[in-house]
């Protein structure tokens, strides 16, 4: 048993860390192409970004695969598969709902990570890549990537989901986690400026946060940072 259930941790984390070189590779390769030269002088920076990233992945891998060993030997997990176990209208709302729970606990979180004594210990390292870019998405210390890690395999307890709509949840998660960081909007103007944009977090939202640090702490949405007067609006610069 004790086996089966490192060989499951060993291959989330081949799979978190495979993820995130192709995505981060991937926009860090159209970075280069529609901003040449935002990468000049960062490759120290950068280094380091992917080693605190592939750090983060094996943090990521151990309750990933504790949990995906107990959904396949032991029927743990809220996971379901046949797509009718469930009514067809809740299908699109199990990932909101997943979306904005993960959400809320980033910004949360995020805001206690911003106090000083807390900064210093857990969230220094993810600031220090100035200005972030697309390899610094999973640049995070172990204690922060712990807060992150958990997340996903325990709301997969809480709440039900298709297994084809927690694959959307995570392709969620890992293009905005890598493009809010790439310095650039991939966005157009007309839906960032929308009134539904001005509830989404794009790369002009977090890279403020990154510019001024004392605001924009949400992940997906703006709702928490409006609600608390924390959003200062969009970055200028991206
Ligand atoms: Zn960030
Ligand atoms: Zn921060």
């Amino acid at each position: 048993m004790l086996g089966a259930i490192i060989l499951s941790v060993l291959a989330m984390t081949a799979i978190v860390s495979v993820r995130y070189l192709a995505a981060s590779g991937l926009f860090a390769f159209v970075t280069n192409r529609v901003r040449p030269g935002y990468h000049a002088k960062l490759g120290t920076q950068i280094r380091k970004e992917i080693g605190w990233s592939l750090a983060s992945a094996a943090i990521y891998g151990i309750p990933a695969g504790v949990v995906a060993w107990g959904w396949q030997a032991l029927g743990w997990t809220r996971i379901y598969t046949e797509w009718d176990a469930y009514p067809l209208w809740y299908l699109p709302v199990a990932p909101m709902l997943y979306l904005l729970a993960h959400d809320s606990w980033f910004y949360w979180t995020h805001r206690l990570m911003h106090r000083p004594v807390w900064f210093r210990t857990m969230h220094a390292v993810h600031h220090a890549s100035r200005p972030p870019t697309a390899w610094a998405a999973m640049s995070f210390h172990p204690w922060e990537a712990l807060t992150g890690a958990v997340v996903i395999p325990a709301l997969v307890f809480l709440i039900p989901i298709h297994v084809a709509m927690l694959g959307m949840v995570l392709l969620v998660m890992t293009v905005m986690g890598v493009t809010n960081h790439m310095g650039w909007e991939m966005f157009p103007k007309w839906l960032v400026h929308s009134r539904l944009g001005g509830w989404l977090i794009t790369a002009s939202h977090h890279q403020r946060h990154h510019e001024e640090y004392k605001c924009n702490y949400g992940l997906y949405f703006r709702i928490w940072d409006r609600l608390c007067g924390t959003d200062r609006g969009l970055s200028p610069n991206a």
